[in-house]
């Protein structure tokens, strides 16, 4: 997220920011200014990539919320497998922090 002081806006349904005035994920056009409890959306993660975060982000004293997100198919040498995918929330006042983890995790934005 850029440093200078960005308008951003916040869909309560998904949890996540946007600098549109509607909802890019759900369509919500009631957004609201985020507080500083909020919990927003970081990213959703197949579970290797939930451990890696999970500790990156207590590494760094970052406050996440992990929720299960269903499982998704993927494949694995041939079989399907099935792959429980986490959500991630931090606080607003972590988001920044939470996103150079997730950059260094990942290697994009
Ligand atoms: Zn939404």
């Amino acid at each position: 997220m850029d440093k200078k002081k960005k308008k951003y806006l916040y869909c309560s349904n998904c949890r996540c920011l946007t600098d549109c005035q509607v909802c890019p994920e759900c369509g919500n056009e009631n957004l609201t200014e985020p507080n500083e409890t909020d919990d927003i959306f970081l990213a959703e993660c197949d579970p290797m990539n939930s451990d890696a975060l999970s500790a990156l982000l207590k590494g760094r004293n970052i406050p996440f919320k992990a929720e299960d997100a269903g499982s998704s198919e993927a494949e694995d040498q041939g079989s399907a497998v099935r792959l429980c995918l986490k959500k991630f929330y931090v606080p607003l006042k972590s988001y920044d922090d939470a996103k150079n983890v997730l950059f260094f995790l990942t290697g994009k934005n």
